[in-house]
């Protein structure tokens, strides 16, 4: 349904590279979960094709309605930059994990 096709439509908005098409499958899925319909396309499919081997073609994941774009960019940064982290707390020295900016136990800010 999202697989690889060999030419763009002209409607779709490239949202993005992918280092690998496992990862251009997962965001153009989690998007689309989320209502921004996404696509996984081959860099360099039509045009030159022959010229660049399939595999060494980065995948790209092109967004179907243009008028989500900007909030669809928003969104993939988020995937691409999820704000989970451990960080160890500078009062009590506790190893907090996930989004949180603030000790669960002391209630210090996160350095
Ligand atoms: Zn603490």
């Amino acid at each position: 349904m999202h697989g690889p096709r060999p030419h763009a439509p002209p409607f779709l908005k490239r949202l993005a590279h992918a280092p690998n098409l496992a990862i251009a499958t997962l965001w153009a899925d989690l998007l689309t979960q989320e209502g921004f319909e996404a696509t996984v396309q081959r860099a360099f499919a039509s045009g030159i094709a022959g010229e660049i081997p399939p595999d060494q073609a980065l995948p790209e994941v092109w967004l179907v309605d243009d008028s989500l774009l900007e909030a669809a960019r928003a969104r993939l940064h988020e995937l691409q930059h999820p704000r989970t982290r451990r960080w160890a707390c500078p009062r009590c020295h506790e190893l907090i994990d996930g989004p949180f900016e603030q000790c669960w136990n002391c209630g210090a800010m996160a350095p």
